[in-house]
């Protein structure tokens, strides 16, 4: 196992792609953290990811209130012990065209998908230098290279977070703390389930691999993040897509 008697945190981690990380970095002997928003998703995925055998604590916590996070955290060192991994991984979508996007669907976007990076790294990043050790791994979006029309909110929150990403890694790689990003394709989830066919089968056209990725493939790629095995990277940001972007 990689991850033995680590202690790791996922937010959003109580369904899709969030909940598939929690219970890879588990298998991998990790003890878990999740935090979110929907208190019935959130008690069946503690209960699921308690069948591992590690200690598992699930809080809701809305990563866009600062002090909510902080008193996660807290919570978090009080009963775990202290952190090692953190996985920002919430994120949400409001899509629609530039010119028919209100204010509320830009802030609450760039909320979630920025702020609650930028909170939830804040939080942990005092204990992870003063243990001197840490692994933070960002779930960007392959939208935030290459853009999408319909996702000018989401495209920039994203954006930001590799900018995030880059920044953090450069001001804590002296504390052997390493910062990275993943940035998935289309991958198989509620957010995409919620796409028509029509627009499934023009994506699959542009996905060299034929197919949608699956929350698995994105949580063995933060399994590597998370390990020794990838100690001499930082400030990365690795696509998980398909080929879809080369
Ligand atoms: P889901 O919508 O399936 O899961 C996201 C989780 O985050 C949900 O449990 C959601 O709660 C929770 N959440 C939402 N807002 C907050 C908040 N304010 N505080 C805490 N938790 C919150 O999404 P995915 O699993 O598909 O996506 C996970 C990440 O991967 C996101 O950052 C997304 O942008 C990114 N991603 C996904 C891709 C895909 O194709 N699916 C592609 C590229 C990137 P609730 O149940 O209430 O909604």
């Amino acid at each position: 196992m990689e991850l033995e008697n680590k202690v790791a945190i996922i937010t959003g981690g109580a369904r899709g792609i969030g909940y598939a990380i929690a219970q890879k970095l588990a298998d991998e002997g990790a003890n878990i953290a999740i935090c979110d928003v929907n208190e019935q998703t959130l008690s069946e995925a503690e209960k699921e990811l308690s069948k591992t055998g590690r200690k598992v604590l699930a809080l809701k916590v809305d990563v866009t209130n600062s002090k909510s996070v902080q008193e996660f955290i807290d919570q978090v060192i009080e009963k775990l012990g202290k952190i090692d991994i953190l996985v920002n991984n919430a994120g949400i979508t409001k899509d629609t065209l530039i010119m028919r996007m209100d204010e509320a669907q830009w802030d609450s976007v760039i909320n979630v998908n920025l702020k609650g990076v930028f909170n939830c790294t804040k939080a942990v990043i005092k204990p992870m230098m003063k243990q001197r050790y840490g692994k933070i791994i960002n779930i960007a979006s392959i939208i935030g290279q290459i853009g999408n029309p319909g996702q000018v909110n989401y495209a920039a929150s994203k954006g930001g977070v590799i900018a995030l990403t880059k920044t953090v890694a450069k001001e804590v790689a002296s504390r052997n703390i390493n910062v990275n990003a993943l940035a998935p394709g289309f991958i198989q989830t509620a957010m995409t389930d919620v796409l028509s066919e029509d627009v499934k089968n023009s994506m699959l056209k542009l996905i060299p691999l034929g197919k949608l990725g699956t929350a698995d493939n994105i949580a063995d790629a933060v399994v590597f993040f998370a390990s020794e095995k990838s100690s001499y990277i930082t400030g990365q940001v690795l696509r998980v897509c398909g080929g879809m972007v080369t």
